[in-house]
């Protein structure tokens, strides 16, 4: 097959193996094998491009935004959108499995790219025609960084309480709030930003820059470092009417559906940050040397090699079989918030036991415990573990006879 996504095939790759490929052999969600080629591509450039900056981007010695580049320069966004709009027309599967390899090389590039393409989900799902004409190809091809603004200082998990709010005068939207812990604020050049009218939470396109569009300093986090996260403020910022997405009234059912496609991307990315955890607890295990013998010979560290490598696979078929219920066009929240918890979960798990491994090298080597300090993130991020178990348990609820 021809596709965007191009380069040096010839490398062999850690992080797309042939015990992935072996695994999509038996668990198949929508013919997934017949883009194990443009994976295994985009796989490399991860390995020889990303991973090796990784370290400098956890230490702020670089910006993102290169690498970030070279990242949409592959094509990654365009993966699920049609062809009509730029993209490259794959499923959802797809998407998820290349965030996986991003997750493994750089998650923090992952974080912002994933953020990125749920803003390019939510235009393309419920923009109109011009909306999607305007904005939809800058984004996913990623000439346009996007940024996706609902949380505010009071208002998180229980989103629906929001507080900024947007008012119709002479033909353009004034908002006015503030929305806290946004990603890539301050370098996105477009913001989908929720906000109160008279009819209830809403839903707006705001291009940077805005005159009334400012930020606050950028806050200091305990992993994801590479990543730009500051509050964003709105100060009598004008949008023109036409860029309400959608209804007003219906902001808050739209970045509800935003998110459950974007906890599948969480969820890979999680997988993904696992994977590299362990491949280098499993290195380390094999060169470590105690009491006369390699510390993988005892059978409390094979007990562990045996937990962290089963636990990533059943992270790893959650977020394939919740991206194959996407595609089929039915519920999918409930699978979607399943592989989010478990692999979040999972990936900290694992981060923990790549420490424990590594003994007192494990604590003090930034570039082991980096991985356990990214994937602390995600248990809240997009939803907690606490507000997704609720939601996973009412849909099973209603589901059951
Ligand atoms: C680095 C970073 C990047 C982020 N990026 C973005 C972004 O790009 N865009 C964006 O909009 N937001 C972003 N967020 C915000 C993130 O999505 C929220 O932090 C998250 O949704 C939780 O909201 P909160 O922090 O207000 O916690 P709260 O909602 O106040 O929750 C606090 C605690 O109470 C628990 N809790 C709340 N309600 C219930 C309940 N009903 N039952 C049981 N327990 C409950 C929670 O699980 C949690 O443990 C980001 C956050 C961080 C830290």
């Amino acid at each position: 097959m021809t596709h965007k996504i191009g380069g040096r095939q010839s490398l062999v790759l850690a992080i797309y193996s042939a015990e992935h490929r072996r695994l999509m052999e038996i668990f198949q969600p929508t013919r997934h094998l017949d883009y194990s080629e443009l994976l295994a591509s985009l796989g490399a450039f991860m390995e020889k491009e990303i991973l090796p900056i990784s370290p400098k981007l956890d230490a702020g010695e670089i910006s993102i935004k290169g690498p970030r580049k070279a990242v949409f320069d592959q094509g990654i966004s365009s993966i699920p959108f049609p062809t009509e709009y730029g993209g490259l027309g794959l499923p959802f599967s797809v998407f998820a499995t290349a965030v996986e390899l991003l997750g493994t090389a750089d998650a923090s590039i992952a974080l912002s790219v994933e953020i990125h393409n749920g803003v390019a989900e939510g235009i393309f799902r419920f923009g109109n025609e011009g909306q999607k004409r305007k904005h939809l190809e800058g984004i996913i091809s990623g000439k346009a960084l996007a940024s996706f603004a609902l949380t505010e200082p009071a208002s998180g998990s229980d989103a629906g309480t929001m507080a900024t709010t947007a008012e119709l005068k002479a033909g353009e939207y004034v908002i006015n709030g503030s929305k806290m812990f946004i990603t890539n604020a301050g370098e996105a050049d477009l913001y989908l930003v929720f906000a109160r009218t008279r009819k209830g939470p809403s839903c707006f396109i705001l291009e940077a820059p805005n005159p009334g569009l400012k930020f606050g300093g950028e806050l200091k986090k305990l992993g994801m470092k590479g990543s730009k996260t500051s509050e964003v403020i709105l100060s009598d910022c004008h949008v023109p009417e036409d860029n309400l997405v959608g209804e007003e009234g219906r902001g808050a059912d739209y970045a509800k559906e935003i998110l459950h496609g974007a906890r599948i991307s969480v969820a890979a990315m999680n997988v993904g940050i696992a994977q590299i955890a362990y491949d280098k607890a499993l290195a380390y295990a094999k060169s470590r040397r105690a009491f006369g013998k390699s510390i993988s010979d005892f059978q409390l560290i094979r007990e562990k090699v045996a937990d962290m490598k089963t636990e990533i696979n059943a992270g790893r078929l959650l977020y394939l079989y919740a991206s194959a219920v996407k595609e089929s066009g039915g519920d999918f929240s409930s699978e979607a918030s399943q592989a989010k918890v478990f692999a979040t979960e999972m990936s900290l798990r694992v981060c923990d036991e790549a420490i424990q491994v590594h003994g007192g090298y494990g604590y003090t080597t930034d570039d082991l415990h980096r991985h356990w300090r990214d994937a602390r993130l995600l248990t809240i991020g997009e939803g907690t573990s606490e507000v997704l178990r609720l939601l996973i348990a009412r849909r099973e609820l209603a589901r059951s006879p």
